[in-house]
């Protein structure tokens, strides 16, 4: 690509790029043929460019790595910027170059390299910084944390495309598992039906992720199988599937459905940062819920993750949080916590779940048994797949 490269506002799609060009552009023609558009030195916009990216983005070396993935250079252009395939290779070309006369050698543009974006572990963690706080400075929502929490959660309705907060509508099916110590076991369990199958009470309710010991929510999975999953059984183990019913709206905080920073905002917008921390908190809120704790190290540990739950339960007012499952490979799986209302009300019906929007369906619950568990992982992240059958189709 000669020098004098040129690329015009009609060549972008990204509105902030666009503007950047019409505002600072000349008459001068577009090197990719396109007429009647403001146009500036490849050069000046590839700098623009090769600047968000190295903000927002962290390379992949795929020569080393062959199982983490990220977005090709090129590819990620495309997306980004809305060029056409010639243009985007000339500025990846151009970033190279520079890259190459800077440093002397490919560092962050080299052509083994993809990208991602930095999650979890960016450098301006927001969720890093929350923890740190409720851990070791101030237990519990003091005015800190408080201000954290609001900030992040400032118009969340509207927030990421308005995806955030959704409505599981009346009616939805939520799945709970146990497993059964013998096939005897599992179905006593079964047919014990809700005192077995359903949240524990308060005072046996043992601290978790999303609750602190004697606080008792739901925990539950949109799909059967991801319920399974979730009480990592071993091969030939027994498992009491339950099935529970919305008896109202629910609505929730929805993780799974929040899209990365780059799918809401032009990555060349001036709010783009602020964005993707606030993205990043959320993120890493996520993937925290599913990763193991030391044996042991449960009563801090679960402290963060608790006072998020408490928040959104509290203060959002949020009847519980949808999040994707780390015990399955397969996208879309999602698991659900549901909190607990103050009253506990009464009921006639004894298929109500105290104190839970939901109702236990009896005659739904199946017995599983685990016929086999295949693993594969990818970096630090190890995925199960649970393989289950009916009992009658097994051996036993
Ligand atoms: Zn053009």
């Amino acid at each position: 690509m000669a020098m004098t490269a040129t690329l015009c506002s009609s060549c972008f799609r990204d509105p902030f790029l666009k503007a950047f060009i019409d505002e600072k552009g000349t008459d001068d023609s577009c090197s990719f043929g396109c007429t009647g558009s403001k146009a500036l030195p490849l050069t000046m916009i590839a700098d623009v460019i090769g600047d968000a990216l190295s903000k927002h983005y962290s390379p992949v070396d795929t020569s080393h790595d062959e199982i983490e993935v990220g977005e090709d250079p090129v590819d990620l252009l495309l997306r980004l910027t809305g060029l056409e395939h010639p243009q985007a290779k000339a500025v990846v070309e151009y970033l190279r170059n520079r890259e190459i006369r800077t440093h002397g050698s490919d560092q962050f543009f080299g052509s083994d390299l993809t990208f991602r974006t930095p999650w979890p572990f960016g450098q301006e963690n927001r969720w890093q910084d929350f923890k740190q706080r409720v851990k070791f400075e101030a237990r519990f929502l003091d005015p800190a944390a408080k201000y954290i929490l609001d900030e992040l959660s400032r118009d969340l309705p509207d927030f990421a495309r308005g995806v955030a907060v959704s409505a599981l509508p009346a009616g939805t099916r939520v799945y709970r598992a146990r497993i059964g110590q013998t096939s005897e076991d599992a179905t006593r369990i079964i047919e014990a039906g809700l005192p077995e199958l359903g949240p524990p009470t308060t005072s046996q309710a043992h601290p978790g992720r999303m609750n602190a010991a004697g606080i008792s929510v739901f925990y539950g999975a949109i799909e059967p199988d991801v319920a399974i999953a979730e009480v990592k059984p071993w091969v030939g183990a027994w498992v009491a599937v339950a099935t529970f019913e919305a008896t109202r709206d629910v609505r929730v905080l929805d993780l799974a459905r929040i899209p990365s920073a780059d799918q809401c905002e032009s990555v060349f917008a001036p709010g783009f940062a602020a964005l993707s921390q606030r993205i990043g908190f959320f993120r890493s809120f996520e993937y925290e819920i599913a990763e193991a704790v030391q044996p042991g190290q449960e009563l801090i540990e679960y402290v963060p993750t608790q006072v998020v739950a408490e928040y959104v339960a509290r203060t959002l007012e949020l009847d519980g949080i949808i999040y994707r499952s780390a015990q399955t490979d397969e996208v879309g799986k999602r698991n659900v916590v549901l909190f607990p209302r103050n009253q506990v009300t009464e009921s006639e019906d004894t298929t109500a779940v105290l104190r839970f929007p939901l109702k236990f369906v009896d005659g739904l619950s199946e017995l599983r048994r685990v016929t086999g568990i295949s693993v594969r992982s990818a970096g630090e992240i190890i995925w199960s797949r649970y393989v289950d059958l009916p009992p009658q189709d097994s051996e036993e």
